[in-house]
């Protein structure tokens, strides 16, 4: 049964390119009739916080994710926080010791930098020299008896290391390229390539998909297992997201995380039709379920080339997710401040009303304001349009309102027979007049939502000094 991962660090919320990976791979599992593991990679213990790691559950549970094993739900191959793995951790470092395939390194920091800095004036890509993979078993108990800090390293052969990544096709990198690399810190803490390797292969994930950022990652990370004889996963390296700019998403070129999304008023099925089309393509372009958007996911449809953000694109998406939402769900979005204007009897009507002029909650509060809100506040230009029509013309308006009620047709016919006013000198006022706006949702599913009283004293307000 395939098996893949999500496996973030909680250093900060979830932007989009790891909402992203997080959406393939569960879409990927569920596809598969397979699992999604959840794995908190906390090592890094100053920049990691637990209120990233409940936030970006929280998040993911928002964007309609869920995982079949990890934190708050548990499993067979726990503990899911790498915080929690030493005692793995350790065991493994020892077998790859004992074997010789691990060495402890002895370089202070400095002779590093020099070293590189050597290797760099003399045009070469900077690796570790391997000086301490030749000391003697003499030699390091030498310096293990003088307290030295050590880190260890893996020994890396002068090898090719080919791999079939499922996305970016056939991978060779040499050893040789690669120089021996750290495991473990001299604080004792693991390196993301040792952990990451060993937790896959141990909680058996057979797929994992990941940014094409961690490509170069994968050829150590391959070589790990293989050296403890563990299974390796298949790779599938997703394209990276670029902003439009052309340079790889952050903050600066519209990068945003999915709560500021979801604070926006973007609603999860939008982000998450938009995030399955960046860098998948599917068939046809109607709004899908989540169980339809798993159903048409395919490896085989990952794109090698980066994927664009397109703000534009997810208001798209945000339209179709809209025009798709129930009333409960819309109702619900719009939010306390609509709740706290429109009478619940009226919102069934209120959300009909306005559900082709609104994209975000803060418009729903805008049409909340102008049926419900007293006194109305026009804007400039509907202030305009109601002094052009004159205070005789809302006179008319008036008497054609205590005549017809709120039948708008009827209405408006009745101030145009009076008025002699017709199209946009007839609507524009009464318009301006009752909402404050110059357009907007139909006035005949408006002016019932307006009620009797509230439309006479707003047509009454402008016939008396318009
Ligand atoms: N913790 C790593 C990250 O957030 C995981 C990389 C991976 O998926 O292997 O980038």
């Amino acid at each position: 049964m395939p098996k893949t991962r999500f496996a973030p660090s909680p250093t900060g919320f979830l932007h989009l390119g790891n909402a992203r990976t997080a959406l393939f791979s569960a879409l990927f599992a569920c596809a598969q009739g397979g699992r999604l593991v959840l794995r908190i990679e906390d090592t890094d213990r100053e920049r990691s916080r637990t209120e990233f790691t409940e936030a970006l559950q929280q998040d993911l549970r928002w964007l309609g994710l869920a995982w079949d094993e990890g934190p708050g739900v548990g499993g067979e191959a726990g503990p899911y926080f790498q915080s929690e793995r030493d005692d793995i951790y350790a065991r493994h470092y020892q077998q790859l010791e004992q074997a010789g395939l691990a060495y402890p390194c002895f370089c202070t920091p400095e002779e590093l930098e020099l070293s590189r800095a050597a290797q760099r004036a003399a045009g070469k890509a900077p690796r570790y020299s391997g000086k301490c993979a030749r000391l003697s078993p003499a030699e390091v108990a030498e310096r293990r008896a003088r307290g030295l800090p050590a880190t260890l390293r893996f020994r890396v052969a002068a090898d090719a290391i080919r791999f079939e990544d499922l996305v970016q096709g056939e991978k060779v990198f040499r050893g040789a390229d690669i120089g021996d690399f750290i495991l473990r810190r001299t604080d004792g803490s693991p390196a993301f390539f040792f952990c990451n390797a060993v937790d896959d292969a141990l909680m058996g994930i057979t797929h994992v998909l990941r940014g094409e950022d961690h490509l170069t990652n994968t050829p150590r990370q391959i070589l790990i297992l293989q050296a403890l004889g563990l299974p390796i996963p298949r790779y599938a390296h997703l394209s990276l997201i670029v902003g439009h700019d052309g340079s790889p998403l952050s903050k600066r070129n519209g990068s945003r995380s999915l709560r500021e999304l979801r604070s926006e008023g973007y609603l999860p099925l939008a982000v998450a039709n938009y995030l399955a089309r960046l860098g998948h393509s599917y068939e046809g372009d109607a709004l899908q379920s989540m169980t339809a958007l798993a159903a048409g996911f395919d490896l085989a449809r990952l794109g090698r080339a980066p994927a664009r953000y397109d703000a534009h694109q997810l208001l798209h998406w945000q339209h179709q997710a809209l025009a798709a939402a129930g009333f409960d769900e819309l109702w619900a979005w719009m939010g306390p401040e609509v709740h706290a204007r429109v009478p619940r009897e009226q919102a069934e009507a209120f959300v009909a009303a306005v559900r082709p002029n609104v994209s975000f909650p803060h418009h729903a509060h805008l049409w909340a304001a102008a049926v419900f809100g007293e006194p109305l506040v026009l804007n400039d230009e509907a202030r305009e349009a109601v002094a052009a029509a004159g205070t005789a013309f809302f006179q008319a308006a008036v008497a054609a309102l205590d005549a017809h009620g709120l039948d708008f047709k009827a209405f408006a016919d009745a101030v145009k027979t009076a008025t002699g006013a017709k199209g946009k000198a007839l609507f524009m006022p009464l318009r301006a007049a009752l909402t404050g706006e110059m357009g907007g949702p139909e006035m005949a599913r408006l002016l019932p939502l307006i009620g009797l009283e509230r439309a006479r004293r707003r047509l009454d307000a402008c016939a008396t000094k318009a």
